[in-house]
């Protein structure tokens, strides 16, 4: 074949019988190894230049076909361990990157990251490995946060994760004491004056409302059973005959 017929092949196809007598022909022959010049050369000539695949893309049919074989394949990374040489130079890369182009994750996979619809188990497993971070690693993801300011949006989203039954302190009807008083506050709306003295300052002056439980303090979610009111009137309602309350009555 010359080098002007190099396309003489394109498209063209060997019948299976001629397939199977190349085969035949060729088994027991070995390839030679490449020399290290050899070797040199090759990779001389690919170092600086983007992967191979660089702007090209799959068809669907392809990334079909790839996501099909990949269907319940766990992770090739799942169970296994990375060196702590290639650990250190994985993150020298995102250094590198970060300082180069501004970012770890481009623009667009940023997107995807945000848009991309969770499942309960991805969830599940993504909890799973945070509580399997180390302490060092939650340190300096904690101390990376430090300065920052999640957005309105994400703080709404966290406050509403945090909320009503999702809450961490949701114990159901045992909760504690102060999970409850929280549970109400967010509920019932803080006066201006105290519910109990129904003045803005107490007799020693403070102006603090806190949420006092009224039920004999059997703690619900009924917002009934609670009052706002200053530490003191909150103190006299709860120890009448104490001595706080016995100075107060006066
Ligand atoms: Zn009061």
């Amino acid at each position: 074949m010359s080098k002007n017929n190099a396309r003489y092949w394109l498209g063209k196809h060997f019948s299976d019988e001629h397939k199977k007598n190349l085969s035949i022909s060729l088994k027991g022959r070995k390839k030679l190894p490449f020399t290290e010049q050899h070797k040199n050369n090759i990779s001389r000539t690919l170092k600086g230049k983007p992967n191979g695949r660089l702007g090209t893309h799959l068809s669907e049919k392809t990334k079909e076909k790839i996501s099909e074989a990949l269907k319940g394949h766990k992770g090739y990374w799942l169970e296994k361990t990375r060196s702590k040489e290639a650990k250190i130079n994985m993150s020298l890369a995102r250094l590198r990157r970060k300082e180069e182009l501004g970012y770890i994750n481009s623009p667009e996979t940023r997107k995807k990251m945000k848009n991309r619809i969770w499942t309960e188990e991805m969830r599940e497993n993504m909890s799973i490995a945070k509580k399997n971070l180390s302490k060092e690693t939650r340190l300096k993801m904690s101390l990376s946060r430090i300065g920052t300011h999640p957005s309105e949006e994400t703080r709404k989203k966290m406050g509403l994760k945090h909320s009503g039954e999702k809450a961490w302190n949701w114990k159901g009807d045992k909760a504690g004491k102060v999970a409850f008083h929280i549970w109400v506050g967010k509920r019932k709306p803080k006066p201006k004056l105290c519910e109990f003295c129904e003045n803005e300052k107490d007799y020693l002056g403070h102006t603090k409302l806190v949420l006092s439980n009224i039920n004999n303090h059997i703690y619900t979610r009924n917002p009934e059973h609670y009052k706002w009111g200053h530490y003191s009137c909150h103190s006299k309602f709860d120890f009448p005959d104490s001595l706080i309350g016995k100075n107060l009555k006066k």
